[in-house]
């Protein structure tokens, strides 16, 4: 069975990541979005909502599922039994640090990175960028999907 991490800190879910997600559905048989939580960082969202945008996006995907987690990502692979990492590269820089992470993994876990290129018309949306649109009250909802929406 071909089951893959997403892993990712999705604050919040982007147009992108949804491409590059429902892209890589005909690759495996199971998807599992893996949400990292990292004590160090500050989120625009809560990790309840964070996860709840992206199972409303993919509630009718019986392949996906979510989840959150802390620590390494190929201890998490080692404990879902899951072969494959899934990644989407944007451009140069993602390359260079998505190398970096992918060859450390593979020394660590003999796991496999998988990586996406963007498509084109979503490779500039960044989770960084959406949060500043936000912030500043900009229209966000052409760069999320529905299940993304700002209470306030
Ligand atoms: P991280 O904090 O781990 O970078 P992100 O949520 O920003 O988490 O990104 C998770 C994954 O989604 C990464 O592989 C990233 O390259 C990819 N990604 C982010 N934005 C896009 C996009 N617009 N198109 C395709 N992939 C994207």
């Amino acid at each position: 069975m071909r089951k893959a991490i997403f892993p990712g800190s999705f604050d919040p879910i982007t147009l992108g990541h949804e491409d590059i997600i429902k892209r890589s559905l005909p690759l495996f048989d199971e998807i599992v979005i893996a949400i990292g939580v990292n004590a160090e960082k500050k989120y625009m969202f809560s990790l309840e909502d964070r996860k709840r945008f992206i199972e409303e996006t993919f509630q009718h995907e019986p392949k996906i599922s979510v989840i959150t987690y802390e620590g390494l990502t190929t201890e998490l692979c080692r404990k879902l039994n899951a072969n494959f990492i899934l990644r989407g590269l944007r451009n140069p820089a993602d390359f260079e640090f998505e190398k970096a992470i992918a060859h450390t993994n593979r020394r660590l876990a003999k796991i496999e990175t998988v990586f996406l290129l963007t498509a084109a018309k979503t490779s500039y949306i960044s989770s960084s960028i959406v949060r500043d649109v936000i912030r500043n009250n900009g229209q966000y909802e052409m760069l999320v999907p529905d299940a993304v929406r700002v209470t306030k």
